[in-house]
């Protein structure tokens, strides 16, 4: 059977973003967590990243993290979506370590630990500016203190989280406030705080540039490993691959169409109302993906000359006019992704995943 709709990843660039980012942060002194929630941890993925020298993981979901356990995969595995409250039994049995920010949830990753005889390292997450999970700098230190009387858990760290809601930039200035809150419980508690971690993606050009407070001792990387690019900053990184991930979709019709809608029009298939330019007529190809496998500004044209206008739950619509070649109806369209693209089309169970 002939692919037209599928996911090629290829694996040899996901372990040389892998080596190359470690390599970087290493000579800061940098650990980097290998964050597997971008493509559904899936194994073979993983394994490149282990390849690339990665030795720990993490992720957001821990269906994802059981899995891998499930899979043999023995890795030190964090779990980075704060934990329900629901779910403390699954958190203290497959994961070594979780970021936190409710004492609740604390208190009963603690008497889950304890009940059975283990010790699960808390991360307290602080909020630095970004506006989604962690404590505010001012409540950190007594947080630090309920945390250090509870028994089944150590406090490995404490860690910030940018560049996501709020799209706050990891700077000198609020990654220094991170260190400076360590410093001070450091030194109320009398402990060591083994983890400083100062964000994903977003923070590695502090790196690049040598701007990284001393003292951050971790970063948990995602998009960079596996797109080559930093969303938050609205950059690609030239040291890096932007093609490890390549969606590609086959033509099912190709027509000269006007550009403007004919007869009265209403609301498309999703609910909003289509604002479309009369440009003229202009050739149109169809191609076997939907909304339902990806949002239509996930996917990035290989060819600057194709334009995506947009689709509906099964077919999107590219403007190909401009295009040089001669594209046929079963021909193939080649498109890059955004980390939105990649985590929509991992989870398509319709798109096939291709190794090579
Ligand atoms: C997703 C996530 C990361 C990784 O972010 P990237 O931008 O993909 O590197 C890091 N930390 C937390 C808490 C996350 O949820």
């Amino acid at each position: 059977m002939k692919l037209g709709t599928y996911l090629e990843i290829n694996l040899k660039k996901i372990q040389e973003n892998s080596s190359r980012i470690l390599e970087l942060c290493r000579s800061m002194d940098i650990q980097v967590l290998g964050v597997t929630k971008g493509f559904t941890a899936k194994p073979r993925i993983v394994r490149a990243m282990i390849a690339g020298g990665i030795e720990s993981l993490a992720d957001s979901r821990l269906e994802n993290i059981k899995m891998l356990r499930d899979r043999g995969f023995k890795q030190s595995m964090t779990l980075l979506r704060i934990p329900r409250l629901s779910a403390v039994d699954m958190v203290v049995e497959y994961t070594d370590c979780s970021v936190n920010s409710e004492y609740s949830v604390i208190k009963g990753l603690s008497d889950e630990a304890l009940s059975r005889g283990k010790k699960h390292d808390v991360v307290l997450m602080v909020d630095v500016g970004d506006l989604r999970e962690g404590v505010l700098p001012e409540d950190a230190l007594e947080m630090a203190k309920d945390i250090a009387m509870l028994k089944g858990v150590r406090l490995c760290g404490i860690g910030t989280n940018m560049g996501c809601f709020g799209g706050v930039l990891p700077t000198m200035r609020n990654l220094n406030l991170l260190m400076e809150v360590a410093g001070e419980i450091e030194k109320r508690l009398g402990i060591k705080l083994e983890v400083i971690s100062g964000g994903g993606t977003s923070s590695l050009q502090l790196v690049e540039r040598g701007q990284m407070p001393k003292g951050i001792n971790q970063l948990r990387i995602g998009e960079g490993l596996l797109l080559g690019t930093d969303t938050t900053h609205g950059r690609t990184i030239s040291w890096l691959h932007q093609d490890a991930f390549l969606a590609k979709t086959e033509v099912i019709e190709l027509k000269v169409k006007p550009s403007k809608p004919i007869g009265e029009t209403g609301r498309d298939s999703f609910g909003k109302i289509p604002s479309l330019v009369d440009k003229g007529l202009r050739k149109r190809a169809i191609v076997a993906l939907g909304k339902q496998d990806v949002n239509v500004d996930g996917l990035i044209p290989i060819d600057p000359n194709m334009h995506v206008l947009g689709g509906s739950s099964d077919h999107m619509i590219i403007d190909v006019t401009d295009v040089d070649e001669n594209i046929e109806v079963g021909d193939q369209l080649t498109f890059k992704l955004n980390y939105q693209g990649l985590l929509f089309l991992c989870n398509s169970r319709y798109v096939k995943k291709v190794y090579v």
